[in-house]
């Protein structure tokens, strides 16, 4: 399946993560681990870029729920997403490991502009490029954003570090006897409505046969090993 491990891959962080256990903000702890993790990544040669959610700001469909409109709620959500991207940059870098910050909403004096070419060159040189903004559009989520960048990327794999290790059958915090998924492929996630990513992305997935692999991202090593191609959580493939 990846016996031989990645070169290049997509990881996708949720914001929620990024909040520890705040719910809201950003707890400097998990940040400092997920970045040193990353480092060890880089420094065994794997190309790493990273797409960073925005649960812990702000989610456009439950600030429209409030009374907002759906579309700028969006857009807040997504410069929500930035100022995560801003403290992973921040704590990469003082493990000297480059990085570079491509939003997909233009603010030239924290971030370049996405520009897929030049975001694999900077792979290439071993810098980690960190996705900002989504996808730049409404209605789509940072799930979506990190299949679609991955593709575009040529990524051979989105990981997607939560805080379950993997694909349950059933919410594994409210039913004990909940069963944990090896491997799964892209029909049965969309036909049992199967928590990975929102559907418009795993189907972008399905339609481009690339891997997903849900893991615990505060699991001790998980990151490594999920950047490496190590069995870890749950993969969804073709
Ligand atoms: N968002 C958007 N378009 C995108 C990506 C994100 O409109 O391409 C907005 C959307 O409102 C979303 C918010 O940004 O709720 C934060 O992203 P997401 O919910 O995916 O974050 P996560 O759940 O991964 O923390």
């Amino acid at each position: 399946m990846h016996d031989s491990g990645w070169k290049r891959v997509v990881l996708k962080l949720s914001g929620e993560a990024f909040a520890g256990d705040d719910q809201l903000g950003i707890s400097p702890d998990v940040v400092r681990y997920v970045a040193a993790a990353i480092s060890e990544a880089v420094a065994k040669g794997i190309q790493v870029a990273v797409v960073i959610g925005g649960g812990n700001m702000f989610r456009g469909a439950q600030l429209s729920q409030g009374g907002m409109e759906r579309s700028r709620a969006d857009y807040m959500g997504m410069l929500g997403t930035v100022i995560n991207c801003l403290a992973l940059q921040d704590f990469l870098e003082r493990l000297g490991i480059e990085t570079r910050v491509q939003t997909a909403i233009n603010m030239s004096q924290v971030a370049e502009a996405y520009i897929p070419r030049r975001a694999i060159r900077h792979l290439e040189k071993g810098r980690v490029v960190i996705f900002g903004a989504g996808l730049g559009a409404p209605f789509f989520s940072t799930d979506t954003a990190a299949a679609q960048r991955a593709l575009e990327i040529g990524a051979q794999a989105v990981l997607k570090g939560t805080q379950v290790d993997g694909v349950y059958d059933s919410d594994p915090r409210k039913n004990t006897t909940a069963v944990k998924f090896d491997r799964l492929d892209y029909n049965e996630v969309l036909t049992r409505g199967l928590k990975v990513m929102d559907a418009t992305a795993v189907s972008l997935c399905m339609d481009n046969g690339l891997p997903i692999v849900v893991f615990d991202l505060m699991g001790r090593g998980n990151i490594l090993r999920a950047v490496q191609g190590e069995k870890i959580g749950t993969i969804v493939c073709p």
